[in-house]
């Protein structure tokens, strides 16, 4: 099995599922054949709840424990669940990042079942209308995915006391625009840095 779970900075990161509603061509997995920082992402099989649960070891030890790894793990509602409530129980602070397709993906609004489990969530949107956004993503709902991720950010609002919307500083791209989103939103704005460098 490789890498489950990863420090990176004060963080813990887990790393559930490879599968992703987006392919995005820019996606650093492709760049870095799956690694990252020297850890290889790529998952042969999913990990069991008890699997990851026991790669955490104490999550107080961490700023956050955050659910990142090469793929979106909402697609994994259940196991989200499960172990977020048991990092909940020790103690521990939850972080989702999300490319914000959830609720499209499994046809229903998942928001309400991570009341209570979830401290932040981070809501990917590399594009400020649903032309750039299909453009730049290639996400799995095509261009009805950028009204699908505005939705699920401003109903993320109702169950989850601190929603980021994030952007890729990309060449070319003006994530000043998708800041005007968040803004509009009522929500937290961050823009991230395009990583050149696995480390
Ligand atoms: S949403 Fe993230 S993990 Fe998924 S393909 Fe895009 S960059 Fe990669």
């Amino acid at each position: 099995m490789n890498t489950i779970s990863y420090v990176f900075g004060d963080n813990l990161y887990l790393n559930i599922t490879n599968r992703c509603t987006m392919a995005c061509p820019y996606c650093i997995k492709h760049k870095w054949a799956n690694k990252f920082n020297g850890d290889n992402l790529k998952l042969e099989r999913e990990p069991s709840v008890k699997e990851v649960i026991e790669s955490i070891d104490d999550p107080k030890k961490y700023k956050e424990v955050i659910f990142c790894g090469y793929g979106d793990a909402l697609i994994r509602i259940w196991e989200v669940k499960e172990i977020a409530k048991w990092i909940k129980e020790r103690g521990g602070k939850v972080r989702i990042n999300t490319a914000g397709l959830a609720n499209a993906y499994h046809a229903k609004n998942i928001l309400p079942e991570l009341k209570g489990l979830v401290d932040v969530i981070s809501v990917s949107l590399n594009g400020s209308n649903p032309e750039e956004h299909n453009k730049i993503n290639n996400p799995m709902f095509k261009e009805k995915s950028f009204d699908e991720i505005v939705k699920f950010a401003s109903e993320a609002k109702k169950y989850m006391p601190d929603v980021v919307i994030t952007a890729v500083e990309f060449t070319g791209f003006d994530a000043s625009k998708v800041k005007e989103v968040a803004d509009k939103l009522g929500v937290r704005f961050r823009s991230r840095p395009y990583l050149d460098d696995e480390r």
